[in-house]
């Protein structure tokens, strides 16, 4: 929460704006993190003096790239490629790759800054990083996926490892984009190096419950929220946004969890569905046709209604599951949803809501999980898929499952415990954001000046 002792941070925070002039969304994350971090710096003298906040807010390396590659019709067309190497005191840099005609260097480093806390949060070992390209998949075929991933590749290689830098997924990149990521790895370095990428197929070195994680994750953080204030996500109305892999999931625990989910959304307009989302039709259209959620609401019969403008945060809910992406939920949708009197708040995707929306909530009272907590149940379980990889083993869906059930419920404990100590109960932001710097700022003292 902004404080006096946001004061001492400033100077911090203008610096990184200066050195980072135009990257809106890593200002954002710098600052929302900075804001929740006075009270530690007071407790802390050491992180001061050791200069931990301009190290951190610096990344470790940065890499950007020409993506040559031909098109079906036999054009030449040129991406741009980025991986931001941003903290591995933890471990490894770890973190997906996004696909999205709006990736830049801004959004790749807000991504990566807020990946190295989500990172730690987790307890596994594991340090942050980001990377993508402003390729869109959207209407492109197979091969024309393939041949931009395998150009992507051929020049990422050099900079990744299973001790070095380890991508998986995000927005845009999926198990098929996995696929022949790790094919053209193989081949150019001619090393099965399993552990190298994340969220692989299951036949060949993937996780059970990779796929379902972030969305599962959320879910289970919403419940160990609503739990903490005697509470319990059955019988619960839910709204989410999204209807990529997160939301799909997200949708489909929640309903397992004896919840009904009523919305879905993606960049044309939402559906709303009374009797609760058809998850199975919901991925038959997405996963398996790469369709548009109207075509959900078409097949889906009278219970749904496709709306092409307007809020999916107007309708009414008890819990709100922001899977999107950033700065999708802003102040009015907040004040709209405290008004429909809102419970709990997990972020799916990273950092959805704006910051005057995270205020609206924390203000009125509402349980509000932030990303790089609520979504950190995708990296945990590709961080198990690395355990896997380095033993040669391969676990049950049920044990996966059960395994990220225990991380979430220790991310939860650990934020709501840091904003107990802290004066801030309840307080996940300040929580997540305490928790997880200290345990970086901690490693990177004990490493010395690097
Ligand atoms: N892209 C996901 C995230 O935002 C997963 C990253 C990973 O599994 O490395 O955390």
């Amino acid at each position: 929460m902004a404080s006096d002792r946001w004061d001492m941070l400033q100077p911090f925070y203008r610096e990184v704006v200066r050195r980072n002039a135009g990257d809106v969304e890593f200002h954002q994350a710098v600052r929302e993190v900075l804001e929740s971090l006075g009270p530690l710096f007071e407790r802390r003298p050491e992180f001061r003096e050791a200069a931990i906040v301009e190290r951190m807010c610096e990344p470790e390396r940065q890499i950007v790239f020409r993506v040559p590659w031909v098109d079906d019709a036999g054009r030449v067309q040129v991406n741009r490629g980025f991986r931001v190497e941003f903290n591995s005191a933890l471990g490894p840099y770890k973190g997906g790759l996004r696909f999205h005609p709006s990736v830049n260097i801004g959004i790749v480093k807000f991504l990566g800054f807020e990946q190295v806390f989500k990172n730690a949060l987790t307890g596994m070992p594991i340090g942050g990083g980001k990377g993508g390209s402003d390729f869109d998949p959207k209407n492109r075929s197979d091969a024309e996926v393939m041949r931009f991933c395998q150009s992507f590749m051929t020049e990422l290689y050099r900079h990744l490892g299973e001790y070095t830098d380890v991508p998986a997924g995000d927005i845009g990149v999926g198990g098929r984009e996995i696929g022949y990521l790790f094919g053209q790895y193989k081949r150019i370095t001619n090393r099965y190096e399993s552990g190298v990428l994340t969220g692989k197929g299951l036949g060949w070195g993937g996780a059970q419950a990779r796929t379902e994680a972030t969305g599962y994750g959320c879910v289970l953080f919403a419940q160990e929220m609503l739990r903490a204030r005697g509470e319990d996500l059955e019988g619960q109305r839910v709204a989410l946004s999204g209807s990529g892999n997160v939301a799909i999931y997200a949708a489909e625990k929640a309903q397992k969890s004896g919840a009904m989910v009523v919305t879905c959304s993606d960049s044309s307009g939402f559906v709303v569905d009374e009797k609760g989302l058809d998850v199975e039709l919901l991925k038959q259209v997405k996963e398996v046709e790469r369709g548009r959620i109207a075509e959900y609401a078409e097949r889906r019969g009278t219970s749904a209604r496709f709306v092409p403008d307007g809020s999916v945060w107007a309708v009414d809910c008890d819990v709100a599951l922001p899977c999107a992406t950033q700065n999708e939920l802003t102040s009015e949708d907040a004040v709209q949803l405290v008004r429909n009197g809102v419970k709990a708040v997990a972020e799916g995707a990273n950092m959805p809501t704006v910051p005057e929306g995270v205020q609206v909530f924390r203000n009125a009272g509402v349980a509000f999980g932030p990303g790089k907590a609520a979504n950190a149940g995708g990296v945990a379980t590709s961080a198990l898929e690395m355990q896997q990889n380095a033993s040669r083993d391969s676990w049950t869906f049920a044990h996966t499952e059960q395994r990220l059930a225990e991380i979430m419920r220790h991310i939860h404990d650990s934020c709501h415990e840091t904003a107990e100590r802290y004066g801030v109960p309840g307080d996940y932001v300040t929580g997540a954001n305490i928790a997880g710097f200290e345990l970086v700022a901690d490693a990177m003292l004990a490493q010395g000046v690097i």
